[in-house]
């Protein structure tokens, strides 16, 4: 058993009391400034002692999670595969927060039928959105254009001058942007429709997506 040390009330700060309170008198301590619960005292050794049982506790929780994931994997036909592809590098897109709900509700306690159903189902169509987006992408076109489409992504940066918001913007034509919201629509939110007038540089690697330069007359549409 750890030893323990007097030590002075949490609330009241060992006065016993303060001016604004009703009746002067702290509840915490009933005015003796003394805390009710002492300050706990560990050797190395004690301290040692808490941490390893603290470890063990932790270790149980986690393989007991991944025991319960693993059941709930062999018990729904397709789940394994769905959290696979949930999972899998550059499928960001299936985390939603339904998604992500799921997978952790899978470490703590047996999914039904229909929970698993419908984890499966959401990441086949979130896949397959995304991959008919990806193919509807068509190559920027070059220099002072005007763009009009959706606010993707955003990202705040900062510099020596202060910060900038990046923004994604995807064209209604089928093409990706980067570029800085332009000041005059700060306000402009993910989800938004916004147009401007910007000059673009399709990148190297990937002609669908270019980088906006010079952002003009911004407008949220
Ligand atoms: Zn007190």
């Amino acid at each position: 058993m750890a030893k323990t040390r007097e030590r002075r009330c949490t609330r009241c700060g060992g006065q016993g009391g303060w001016r604004g309170w009703p009746g002067w008198t702290c509840y915490r301590c009933a005015g003796t400034g003394i805390d009710p619960t002492p300050e706990i005292v560990r050797t190395p050794e004690e301290e040692a002692k808490l941490a390893k049982r603290r470890q063990q506790y932790h270790d149980r929780k986690l393989r007991k999670a991944e025991e319960q994931l693993e059941s709930n994997l062999n018990a729904h036909e397709g789940l394994r595969e769905a959290f696979e592809t949930a999972y899998a590098e550059g499928n960001d897109h299936c985390l939603t927060g339904f998604a992500t709900d799921i997978m952790s509700k899978a470490r703590r306690f047996d999914l039904t039928e229909k929970q698993a159903e419908a984890f499966i189902e959401h990441i086949d169509k979130r896949i397959q959105t995304h991959r008919e987006r990806e193919e509807a992408r068509v190559p920027a076109p070059e220099g002072r254009v005007n763009i009009e489409g959706k606010i993707a992504t955003a990202r705040v940066e900062y510099n020596h001058y202060g910060s900038t918001v990046k923004i994604l913007l995807i064209d209604d034509r089928g093409f990706k942007v980067w570029v800085t919201l332009p000041s005059k629509i700060m306000d402009a939110e993910i989800g938004d429709r916004v147009m401007m007038t910007v000059t673009l540089t399709p990148t190297d690697d990937d002609p669908t997506f270019a980088i906006g330069k010079r952002p003009t007359k911004g407008e949220i549409v």
